[in-house]
């Protein structure tokens, strides 16, 4: 546990930062600002750091003191990833300083909590200030469900009276009336992208149905993220009587669908239905099956009946958020959490995942050698499926078409520029995410033995290329999440449809992808290279059948203003605001 209970939320250098924001600061100083400020520190600086300039992140840990923005301004020469880049001399305009004090920049507008201890888990108070500033505001009103879970989850989680007592109920098989604590267990599924989304549904889920969230936590991810609710941990304990992953499927005999198929439950008059009447957990099987999400529990009449059960056991592979705001009974609730329905991953996943120290650690060794100094960061994200492979030729000039379409990079050109253009000299950079080396090392090529039109530098990193997806590997869990962190440092993304290791990163960014469409089943090439998304969202690839008893089908696309069809799957479901 990482909760540091006795220090002040507010440490005594916010009130600057206070009249920093209150001017609209945020990186965004003026240049005349900038130029005085920068002549008034430069003696100091050198006489401090005798001449070795220091780097933002790598500077503190736990003080509350406030670190300076020190820009690179030697002008060094780089090797890196393979390419030599000459770093431009001037201080690069979005170089921000990240402060060390707990100031509302560092809690996101109140959206983390102020009360764990900061050297435990670095990337917590640390990560979004490698990004621009959130587009979406946070509502006060999520801001206080959250606080108000928080307490909720102290008192009821692992370690308390209050859980030993569910777990002894459950494990005699008893469903109590009117009990205290009620419990979601989330159960993994599928890649790192996909848990994530599933992760940050199923919190959202327990936020609106009152229900401690549990994580069963496989080998292959320990240890990649922090606990997110001080004073009490989100893993599950080792004594949960349930634990089989195997017992967890379509056919379970606790899964809910099951049990009002077999009579076991009724939910045509929930209300009369008493608690201690019910078995002792429900199982919710929300997975995509023909295309649907395969438990139809998105329905009033379902949700007062589950929410009758003390425990639950989740196992999803899809992000079932978007189907919370179509069952009626919740309308009401999200819009008050979510006036922007475009940010509700960027902010529950922003709220819920910090990858620990030894992550981070990684992500901030590779931020700070190649990301951290350019003047923008454009990254590509190529993924290739098994049930629709690609040839990496149609592959690679379908994200050069996209590039070109979309000017992403400058152009390239035959002769050398003279240094007169705008951007002559300001470097770009592209971080690369697959599991393959080739796409790098052809853009790398392009970028190596020609110069570009307008005089800017193109420097092409790949962090990795694991080759193979590993489902039980930690370590390349570990390399997974770093770069899902990378990519959304990035100020452009382009990304495979269909991923959702690409949807985390474009939407802990708040950034609209381009999205690289698949082609048509019977085709090899899709004609349309990228379509830009309508929404920083992540996609629901399989939305659930609507009209709930009636069991009829609603486009709710057509019926709802905020949902709308996915650019990347035709038949998916996505939040997004007008
Ligand atoms: P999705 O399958 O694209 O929806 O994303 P998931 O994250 O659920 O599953 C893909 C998994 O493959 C990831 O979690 C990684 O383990 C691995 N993977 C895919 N692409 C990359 C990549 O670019 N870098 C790394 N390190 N791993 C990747």
């Amino acid at each position: 546990m990482d909760v540091k209970r006795s220090r002040s939320p507010r440490a005594p250098l916010d009130a600057d930062d206070d009249k920093k924001r209150a001017a609209g600061w945020r990186g965004g100083l003026r240049p005349h600002v900038v130029l005085v400020g920068f002549l008034v520190t430069l003696p100091i600086l050198v006489f401090v750091f005798g001449g070795r300039w220091g780097s933002f992140a790598s500077s503190s840990s736990s003080s509350s003191t406030t670190t300076a923005s020190v820009p690179n301004v030697g002008g060094r020469h780089v090797v890196a990833g393979g390419v030599a880049t000459t770093r431009r001399t001037e201080a690069p305009k979005n170089d921000t300083a990240p402060t060390t004090s707990l100031s509302q920049d560092k809690l996101l507008g109140g959206l983390l909590s102020a009360a764990f201890e900061e050297s435990s888990c670095q990337s917590r108070y640390k990560s979004s200030l490698y990004r621009k500033q959130s587009p979406f505001a946070v509502s006060p009103y999520l801001v206080q469900k959250l606080r108000k879970y928080e307490a909720y989850h102290r008192k009821c989680g692992p370690g308390t009276k209050r859980y030993r007592k569910a777990i002894e109920q459950l494990k005699v098989g008893r469903n109590v009336d009117d009990a205290e604590c009620k419990y979601v267990v989330w159960f993994p599924c599928n890649g790192l992208g996909n848990r994530m989304l599933t992760i940050a549904s199923t919190f959202l889920y327990a936020l609106l149905s009152d229900r401690v969230l549990l994580m069963q936590v496989a080998p292959e991810q320990e240890g990649l993220f922090c606990e997110p609710f001080p004073g009490s941990s989100w893993v599950l304990p080792g004594d949960f009587p349930h634990d089989n992953p195997q017992n967890l499927h379509i056919g379970a005999p606790e899964s809910y669908a099951n049990m009002l198929k077999n009579n076991v439950i009724r939910n045509d008059d929930p209300g009369s239905v008493p608690a201690s009447s019910l078995p002792p957990y429900v199982y919710l099987h929300v997975e995509q099956f023909r295309l649907k999400l395969s438990d139809n529990v998105f329905c009033d009449e379902d949700q007062l009946m589950l929410g009758k059960f003390n425990w639950m056991i989740l196992k999803s592979d899809s992000y079932f958020a978007p189907a919370l705001f179509l069952t009626p009974m919740y309308e009401k609730e999200l819009a008050k959490m979510f006036p922007q329905k475009e940010a509700v991953f960027h902010h529950l996943g922003r709220y819920l995942f910090h990858p620990t120290n030894r992550v981070w650690g990684i992500i901030r060794r590779y931020y700070e050698a190649y990301l951290a100094r350019v003047d923008e960061k454009i990254g590509f994200q190529i993924r290739i499926f098994r049930e629709k492979p690609i040839k990496f030729e149609n592959m690679y000039d379908q994200l050069m078409r996209c590039v070109r379409e979309q000017q992403l990079l400058p152009e390239l050109s035959t002769a050398e520029p003279a240094n007169t253009t705008a951007d002559a000299g300001k470097v770009k950079a592209v971080l690369i995410a697959s599991l393959y080396s080739g796409y790098y090392e052809k853009i790398r090529g392009m970028y190596y033995e020609s110069p570009t039109k307008t005089g800017e530098i193109v420097a092409v990193y790949q962090p990795s290329h694991e080759e193979e997806q590993q489902y039980t590997s930690n370590e390349h869990n570990q390399k997974a999440l770093a770069e899902i962190y990378l990519l959304s440092y990035c100020d452009k993304i382009a990304m495979s449809a269909w991923s959702t290791f690409g949807y985390v990163a474009y939407s802990f960014a708040g950034v609209k992808p381009w999205i690289l469409l698949r082609p048509d089943w019977d085709k090899e090439r899709s004609e349309v290279a990228c379509v830009r998304s309508t929404s920083v969202e992540p996609c629901l690839h399989s939305p659930p059948i609507l009209g709930c008893r009636a069991k009829k089908e609603v486009d709710v696309a057509a019926v709802k203003p905020y949902v709308r069809r996915c650019e990347d799957v035709g038949f998916g479901l996505k939040l997004f605001d007008n």
